[in-house]
């Protein structure tokens, strides 16, 4: 069209370059170009046993957009997967976390410390995911035991078979994996005694009114009674009181993420706030 176009026609409404532009411009466009500018960083939180003691962190994905300022994962990783960009955009969650094992010596005292990084359906199923998570390891040459994949119920009702085929190699590597946002899907206990999983995370939703909600509490302790029993530890997320902590210990939890222990934060003031309780 704009070949047989006049010298001066205007050329705005070639489709070809609205679509480019309008990528451009939009959420998607700007996601893809943030990706490439260095405007994606990974915050992390501390993971802390009874004592306080840090035993690891999970690395939570935050978009410096440069006009809206912070972004929080609700606002792109929806777009982010529906648009395929989240294979892009995991790869790279996956390298900086590796590097930042790299950077975050294992302790002596605590040989277990960990980065737990947020895993999509589409990423995990991506035939190269296993590589992928090799060759980003043995780059940064990271014990693969520091790694702790989080995996969602909805992810691994995709294809069983294949998710457990992919989660033994990947276990055979070294790699652990936890159940995140537990409760909240409808996976059979009896499917969940088959997954390779080393570890449940009660969702948060369970733990803010585990204390004046007579039916969260009674989920929370039958997951706390339950695990052990199938050979899994268990994390309570969203822990924000007192309260909500003394009765998680009460009833056998000995793992904790939450504000009532740190809230996401860079690398370095992560670091700097936990020198002393295991990552320096
Ligand atoms: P999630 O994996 O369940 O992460 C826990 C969320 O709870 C995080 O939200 C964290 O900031 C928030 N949180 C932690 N402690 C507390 C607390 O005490 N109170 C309250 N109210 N909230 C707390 P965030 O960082 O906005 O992440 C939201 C979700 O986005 C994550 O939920 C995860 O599903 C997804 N996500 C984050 N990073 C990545 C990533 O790198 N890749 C993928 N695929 N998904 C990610
Ligand atoms: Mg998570
Ligand atoms: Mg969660
Ligand atoms: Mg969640």
């Amino acid at each position: 069209q704009s070949k047989n176009a006049g010298r001066n026609q205007l050329r705005f409404f070639d489709p070809e370059m609205q679509t480019a532009l309008e990528l451009r411009t939009s959420l998607e466009g700007q996601l893809h170009e943030g990706l490439r500018h260095g405007q994606l960083l990974l915050y992390y939180q501390p993971q802390v046993d009874e004592t306080g003691r840090v035993l690891g962190a999970e690395a939570l994905l935050r978009w410096h957009h440069p006009q809206r300022g912070l972004l929080t994962p609700d606002v792109f990783i929806h777009l982010a997967e529906t648009s395929g960009l989240i294979l892009d955009l995991g790869a790279w969650v996956l390298e900086t976390a590796c590097a930042q094992l790299a950077h975050w010596p294992a302790h002596k005292q605590v040989p277990a410390t960990s980065i737990a990084i947020n895993i999509s359906a589409r990423q995990f199923l991506d035939p190269r995911f296993v590589e992928r998570v090799q060759t980003a390891l043995q780059r940064y040459a990271v014990d693969p035991h520091r790694l702790k994949l989080e995996l969602t119920e909805s992810l691994l009702l995709q294809d069983v078979e294949e998710t457990i085929t992919k989660m033994a190699a990947l276990r055979a590597l070294g790699l652990r994996f936890a159940l995140d946002d537990f409760g909240t899907g409808y996976s059979s206990l009896a499917y969940l005694k088959r997954l390779p999983l080393d570890e449940l995370k009660i969702d948060r939703s369970f733990v803010a009114d585990v204390t004046t909600d007579v039916n969260d509490a009674a989920i929370v302790r039958a997951i706390l009674a339950l695990a052990p029993k199938l050979g899994l530890s268990v994390i309570a997320e969203g822990v924000e009181t007192e309260a909500q902590h003394r009765f998680l210990i009460e009833h056998g939890c000995r793992a904790f993420q939450g504000y009532l222990f740190g809230k996401p934060a860079p690398a370095t003031a992560a670091g700097k706030s936990w020198a002393g309780t295991g990552l320096p």
